[in-house]
């Protein structure tokens, strides 16, 4: 088994929507990751980043709620269609999808995969379907509204039946978050926070970002994740952590 990280996009934002207790006014620029999972299997995308469409023309695709709070500074070739090419791969060599969450920065390429099978959790899928049912959160249908094979996951879900790739419920962000746990054969773990934590300094400090939809239960899901690095001896990948995704091998080169 492989695992590969994918560079799905660059965002400028504000940082203290980030980490909530800093002073508002500081611009920043993080980067959106994707992974790929390639297990005797089959392979899992780990989320699909922002569509490419955003960085041409944001105000079609994003529109001007959104564009007002950040603006895309991905790259060509900063998106998953290209980004699975560096592995020699296309979106029909993908036999699972997983989106961490609705947010258009982790399910923007979702249409490029009609034949894939896609796992969300069950609140997620839900709430994002009945916009405004949900206070605080109505992610775009544009994004994940298509012609797609979606099987709604009500907590952990083991893909392989093997240990081996397992999605965590990490509820908190939004209604239905969640994480991926991978374990090698010499049981060294890695864990793809997505937005459960956005950066390491969230979870050192114990600092939510101003983006979520419950504080509570996303302080709880902070917690379980930080319980599996700093006792259960787990590497943590961030959301958007950029001096993180700096040192992390990128693909062609494998992660894992
Ligand atoms: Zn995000």
């Amino acid at each position: 088994m492989r695992v590969y990280a994918l560079c799905t996009g660059y965002i400028e934002l504000d940082r203290a929507s980030m980490v909530s207790d800093l002073k508002p006014g500081q611009p920043w620029t993080v980067p959106v990751t994707s992974f790929l999972v390639d297990h005797p299997r089959g392979r899992l995308l780990f989320d699909t980043g922002v569509h490419c469409q955003a960085r041409l023309d944001p105000l079609a695709r994003l529109g001007p709620e959104r564009i007002k709070r950040l603006t895309v500074k991905s790259r060509a070739g900063d998106d998953v269609v290209p980004q699975l090419a560096r592995l020699g791969l296309k979106p029909d060599d993908v036999r699972y999808v997983a989106n961490s969450h609705l947010h258009f920065d982790h399910c923007g390429g979702n249409e490029f995969f009609p034949r894939a099978a896609f796992f969300v959790q069950r609140p997620e899928l839900e709430a994002a379907r009945r916009p405004g049912f949900v206070p605080s959160y109505s992610p775009s249908p544009i994004d994940f509204d298509h012609p797609i094979d979606y099987r709604m996951l009500d907590g952990e879900h083991d893909v392989f039946g093997d240990g081996s790739v397992v999605l965590l419920p990490t509820y908190g962000h939004t209604p239905g978050h969640q994480s991926l746990l991978i374990r090698d054969a010499k049981k060294a773990q890695l864990v793809c926070a997505a937005d459960a934590c956005y950066t390491r300094e969230n979870m050192d400090r114990d600092v939510l970002p101003n983006v979520l939809w419950n504080p509570s239960v996303m302080r709880e899901s902070l917690a379980v994740l930080r319980r599996l690095r700093d006792q259960a001896g787990a590497t943590m990948l961030y959301g958007h952590d950029p001096a993180q995704w700096e040192s992390t091998p990128q693909a062609p080169a494998p992660v894992m």
